[in-house]
């Protein structure tokens, strides 16, 4: 064996070894790929999402998907409005990663968005110049890695619900072929969206609740609405601040477990603008914030935050918001998903009654209990979701008028197709172009 024949058969097994890993992949061999990467900056944490498609320009066969998800370390940026440039340090991880992620020779192409969303609209609201020094501080940490940034942003309202659904829906291979659609329903910290075509509405009727798109070759008239304040997290302040109403002393909350106590401090609770304008004057120091565990009567207290008064349209969701009568399947992603499956109720075929059933009994079961069966869980996600459960059954029903048999139209997802249901893919296709207003040219006639 000569020298050349050894490095002429180690030649040959590492080209075999290539094409085979290519064909068990079903990737074309030696495929160019290109990548995207966004950041999901919510009010509860950031996640950077990389995002990866085939570089040749055939758009039939190649669909971006999510290659990799990093969870950064720590809160949401919003949290950093004392020390905003720990916001930006706080992303130097994920983005070291990233690096590792991307081939080094395609960094410089790759694509990098910041959006933020309630978290940071309800700081801006409260306090716009510490939410232009987080935004400051987060924009100098991304400019040092070898990305093409493209810049960080509040998404408004409607941004976040229109490319949650333009996500589902293209993963869902729904609008390439010009299927019916899915609605979204995704529930943050902060806010929360809904959206789907519904047939036939006049969306005259509420301008601001619409958004048009042509994508290949198909007009979608999407109805989407943004809750603010109506997110998990803000919803529970809501809910306390309306139990606190009556002064200082103990809550018996029906939302918490019994045998539940926390000594709660009034300043936190009260630190944010969807409940600041319902503090006490006598509401200072700590309170203890007790459970009762009763569902009913939990049901009783979250429907205390949505208001059925006023509608100036021909139909409301609540709070005096416009809403066409709901259409289709609705996939249901974010903390609906975390809460649900926790809860073991993502089963579509459940009956809305025995879902009622099951929560109602986990809400009345003792904590001490919870805490056995639980080990793995994080005590402040424990602790709530009796709570999380009720609101998300309150907000699908009284708030947005499902009933027991629509109810089983919405699916409770994580994922599809590998890649996480949310608005951070839509929004990069949006950004890069990559989902056209036109079908692709059909392929000419062949010769007779
Ligand atoms: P955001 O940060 O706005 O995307 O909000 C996501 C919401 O989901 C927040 O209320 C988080 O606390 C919550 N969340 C995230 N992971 C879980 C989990 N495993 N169980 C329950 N809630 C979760």
């Amino acid at each position: 064996h000569t020298p050349v024949t050894i490095i002429t058969v180690i030649g040959v097994i590492a080209i075999v070894a290539l094409v085979t890993v290519a064909v068990l992949q079903n990737r074309p061999v030696l495929q160019k790929y290109k990548y995207g990467i966004v950041l999901d900056a919510g009010s509860s944490h950031t996640a950077l999402y990389i995002y990866e498609w085939p570089a040749e320009k055939d758009n039939n066969t190649g669909r971006a998907e999510q290659k990799y998800v990093c969870k950064v370390k720590g809160k949401g940026i919003s949290s950093y409005a004392n020390t905003p440039v720990k916001a930006g340090e706080s992303l130097n991880e994920c983005m070291q990663e990233a690096k590792m992620q991307v081939p080094t020779k395609r960094h410089h192409e790759t694509p990098l968005y910041l959006g933020a969303t309630a978290g940071m609209r309800l700081l801006n609201m409260e306090n716009s110049s510490a939410s232009d020094k987080v935004f400051q501080a987060v924009e100098k940490a991304l400019q040092r890695f070898p990305f093409s940034y493209q810049g960080a942003r509040i998404l408004s309202g409607q941004e976040e619900g229109a490319f949650g659904w333009v996500t589902v829906n293209y993963l869902d291979d729904r609008l390439k072929q010009g299927l019916e659609t899915t609605g979204a329903l995704d529930l943050g910290g902060a806010s929360t969206q809904i959206s789907f075509v519904s047939k036939n509405y006049d969306i005259s009727e509420s301008p601001s609740n619409s958004v048009t798109f042509r994508l290949y070759g198909n007009d979608y008239n999407l109805y989407t609405h943004s809750f603010l304040c109506y997110g998990k997290d803000q919803v529970l302040r809501m809910a306390l601040a309306h139990q606190t109403k009556s002064g200082p002393g103990t809550i018996l909350d029906p939302c918490f477990h019994p045998g539940y106590l926390e000594l709660k401090d009034y300043s936190l609770l009260y630190d944010s603008p969807c409940v600041s304008d319902r503090k006490p004057q006598n509401a200072t120091g700590t309170f203890n914030h007790s459970g009762a565990g009763n569902f009913k009567q939990c049901q009783e207290v979250v429907k205390k935050v949505f208001n059925f008064t006023s509608c100036k349209y021909s139909r409301c969701s609540f709070n005096g918001v416009f809403q066409p009568p709901l259409q289709g399947p609705f996939g249901a992603f974010s903390a609906y998903y975390y809460v649900m499956d926790f809860l073991k109720l993502t089963d579509a075929t459940m009956p809305l009654k025995d879902v009622k059933e099951k929560l109602a009994n986990y809400c009345a079961t003792p904590w001490n209990e919870i805490v056995k069966q639980h080990p793995e869980v994080p005590i402040k996600y424990l602790a709530e979701y009796c709570f999380s459960g009720t609101y998300i059954i309150t907000l699908l029903t009284d708030g947005y008028n499902f009933t027991s048999e629509s109810y089983s139209n919405i699916n409770f997802i994580k994922k599809i197709k590998n890649s996480d249901a949310g608005w951070t893919l839509g929004y990069m296709l949006n950004l890069t172009n990559m989902i056209p207003a036109e079908a692709p040219d059909s392929p000419p006639l062949p010769h007779a």
